[in-house]
């Protein structure tokens, strides 16, 4: 029996502009994308027969097909390994429905693994490339490193990482469903814009400032006109300090950015009464870069 453990780090939307809807009814994006250091743990263990099987420690989680895990595995079980089957254990950390794309995340993990299980050498573009039916965050989550993603989300270009700086992240205590914010996203023209350039030059110019100030989110009022403690939330961080705040994905979470951990933790202390759900997280580095160089990927 072989074990394969991944990490799947949670991500977070620098910038999301939807730019105009594909007359198959999905977006064109343009998203700056980072991952944090707020992870699941997923782990591969090879069975003797050609099952998939998920296991998760969440009650509110599916284990069968509706699983992106196992569709994940489905996957590349279909093309290169019909006969090999996999027990997947999820240990969950990353807060469900909530814009920070945990479920893309574990797919992806689960693609990283079994590319590694079975020797499939295929790079990260064809896993990304595959990924894109499972979910169009999943492309993003293979690479795991910051990146500008576009396309329907399949297109992703790594950039450097983001400049050193503290995340603090609040989820409110509900659940949002992404089809229906972007039904409500269906005419983009009338939506706001970030500035995605100035994004990524403040990135490449690890300029935290400069990034904050391009920053910006096409989904957020729309989110926010439906759950007001979106808005309570943003100006909360503010108020206590962060740089910017802005929803992530399509919410329901907010994310504050401060440049030092002592502001971080005031942003933090002024949340916990009003937020159930706060965390002080950093972004991840390449991490994954460097892990695919161990291995040879
Ligand atoms: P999206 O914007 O893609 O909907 P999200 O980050 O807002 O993603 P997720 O935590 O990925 O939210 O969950 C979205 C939906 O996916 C939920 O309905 C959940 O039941 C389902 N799902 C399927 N597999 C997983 C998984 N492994 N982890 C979390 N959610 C999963």
């Amino acid at each position: 029996m072989t074990e394969i453990m991944e990490r799947a780090a949670a991500k977070i939307n620098l910038s999301l502009d939807a730019l105009y809807v594909h007359p198959d009814g999905l977006h064109e994006w343009k998203m700056v994308m980072t991952c944090v250091d707020l992870h699941d743990t997923v782990r591969i263990t090879t069975r003797r027969d050609a099952r998939i099987c998920v296991r998760t420690d969440s009650m509110f989680l599916p284990d069968d097909q509706r699983n992106l895990a196992f569709q994940a595995a489905t996957l590349l079980q279909q093309e290169f390994a019909p006969n090999q089957g996999v027990t997947i254990d999820i240990e969950k950390h990353i807060p469900v429905s909530a814009g920070m794309g945990g479920g893309s995340a574990d797919a992806a993990a689960v693609l990283r693994a079994l590319n590694r299980l079975w020797q499939l050498n295929l790079s990260r573009a064809e896993l990304a490339q595959r990924a894109l039916v499972l979910d169009s965050d999943v492309p993003f989550c293979v690479y795991s490193e910051t990146a500008l993603v576009t396309g329907r989300g399949e297109i992703v270009t790594p950039l450097q990482a983001t400049p050193d700086c503290w995340f603090v992240i609040a989820k409110p205590p509900v659940a949002v469903s992404t089809p229906r914010i972007l039904s409500a996203a269906s005419t983009p023209e009338e939506l706001p814009h970030p500035n995605t350039e100035t994004v990524i030059a403040g990135i490449q110019n690890q300029d935290l400032t400069l990034m904050a100030s391009g920053m910006g989110n096409s989904l957020e009022a729309i989110t926010e006109n439906r759950i007001g403690e979106i808005r309570r939330i943003r100006q909360k961080m503010k108020q206590f300090g962060a740089i910017t705040a802005q929803m992530t994905g399509s919410g329901p979470t907010v994310f504050g950015i401060a440049a030092t951990h002592s502001r971080a933790q005031r942003i933090y202390n002024g949340l916990r009464g009003f937020c159930p759900e706060v965390y002080v997280v950093r972004p991840l580095k390449n991490q994954l870069k460097e892990q695919e160089m161990k291995h040879g990927i």
